[in-house]
């Protein structure tokens, strides 16, 4: 099980304060960035699930933010809600479309919030009930639980991210370079030979099930995701 993560980018020590404890004791991880630099460093690591954006903030503005993210395609996709004072003219900002997926007038309610967030992480299909599927395998976002014929596998962190990208990606072909970039984040700096010790990881916690052989190295290319037909061991 794990928690969906939400970075909020507030200026306002008092403001991010009380989100975090509304989105803690919903169960939610948070991360914090005061400003929209902040945030884009932030980025560069593992992504969040999910990003709550103050409209006004020093520097780059919560529009310029979510504009640049739109941009990148690593961050094009990543949900986020804008946060609005009254007065600051919610409509117009709606209108010339930012990018971002939702609006929320402050002040608002701890439970209009939850609410809309829950809304946005379903309809963009992360954490909250998402199960991707190949052949006899499964993987439920939602629990963060891999099953395969029905049964639960363990599952290490690093080698959930990379099968959850697999299944998200099959057929294609990545260099060890891209899949640092997608699963590890870019600017961590990691070897790419450690995409080699996970793939290795991966490939041996697939193997009592038969689907070892799914996860292909393409010589001098990279790896690929490739779902097979299983020899059925089930008698
Ligand atoms: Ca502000």
């Amino acid at each position: 099980m794990s928690k969906a993560t939400i970075l909020v980018i507030e200026d306002e020590a008092e403001i991010r304060e009380m989100l975090r404890f509304s989105l803690e004791r919903a169960d939610y991880e948070v991360l914090e960035a005061e400003t929209a630099e902040v945030a884009l460093d932030k980025l560069q690591g593992r992504l969040p699930d999910l990003l709550l954006v103050d409209w006004m903030l020093p520097g780059i503005s919560g529009v310029e933010f979510i504009r640049r993210l739109r941009k990148d395609e690593l961050t094009a996709n990543l949900p986020a809600i804008m946060l609005t004072a009254r007065g600051e003219e919610t409509d117009k900002l709606k209108g010339f479309d930012c990018g971002a997926d939702d609006f929320l007038t402050k002040p608002f309610s701890p439970k209009e919030l939850l609410a809309r967030i829950k809304a946005l992480l379903r309809r963009s299909g992360s954490q909250d009930s998402e199960t991707l599927v190949a052949g006899i395998m499964t993987l439920d976002l939602g629990q963060h639980q891999l099953n395969i014929n029905g049964e639960a596998v363990e599952i290490g962190p690093t080698e959930y991210r990379l099968l959850e990208f697999f299944l998200k990606k099959q057929n294609r072909v990545y260099s060890r370079e891209q899949l640092l970039d997608r699963v590890w984040g870019r600017n961590v700096y990691v070897e790419e030979r450690t995409v080699d010790v996970h793939i290795l990881r991966l490939r041996k916690l697939l193997t009592p099930y038969g689907c070892d052989t799914w996860v292909q190295t393409v010589r001098g290319a990279g790896y690929r995701f490739t779902p097979e037909q299983v020899a059925d061991t089930q008698a």
